[in-house]
């Protein structure tokens, strides 16, 4: 009695145990071949289909039918390897989320064509602080130096920066070193600044 699986397919499945009886009634009930297992997906339920299956060769069929197409069944058992690292897209949410700009008088959101510089819609003044730059002393509104581009820190953390700059500390740095560091690590700095300014 024929079944629509493949020569191939029979052979493997009989090697796993089924009889061809099993495969009759599998053929019946519209596993066709090797991907109709995907629909059946488990053990339990490929035992539900054929009663009184022994539940040891319905995993061996589930394995089998279960592996990536392609994959040699000898490789059934190899552990998985790292998974690969996942897309950076729920990251790239996050930092458009937070690219809004909120008013820093008024906390009105701006709009989406908000430029550097621009005055907010709500109460007219400069939406975004003017920072000072830590490196080059230029003035500006936004998050980065328009003279010298360096990334501005706070006004009420220019000291650390300044300090930073004075121990050498790279342009590019500073700005993200200060963000990176404890409140612990701050005071620490912060104790160096105004030792230095006595
Ligand atoms: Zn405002
Ligand atoms: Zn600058």
């Amino acid at each position: 009695m024929l079944t629509p699986f493949t020569v191939l397919e029979r052979n493997i499945l009989k090697a796993k145990g089924l009889s061809e009886q099993h495969l009759t009634v599998l053929g019946e009930l519209g596993v066709n071949g090797r991907t109709d297992f995907q629909s059946v997906g488990s053990v339990a339920t490929l035992l539900e289909l054929l009663h009184g299956l022994d539940p040891d060769i319905a995993a061996r069929v589930v394995d089998w039918a279960l592996l990536p197409t392609g994959q040699p069944d000898a490789a059934l058992s190899t552990p998985q390897g790292e998974s690969p690292p996942l897309p950076p897209i729920s990251q790239a949410l996050v930092i458009n989320s937070s690219d809004s700009t909120y008013c820093v008088h008024c906390q009105a959101k701006q709009p989406k064509d908000y430029s550097v510089g621009d005055l907010c819609l709500n109460c007219g003044l400069q939406a975004e602080p003017i920072e000072t730059c830590y490196w080059c002393a230029t003035s500006g509104p936004g998050r980065f130096c328009r003279n010298c581009g360096a990334a501005f820190v706070v006004t009420a953390e220019l000291p650390l920066a300044l300090l930073l700059r004075r121990e050498g500390v790279a342009k590019d740095d500073i700005s993200a070193k200060i963000g990176a560091l404890g409140e612990a690590e701050k005071q620490v700095l912060w104790g160096r600044v105004r030792r230095s300014r006595r």
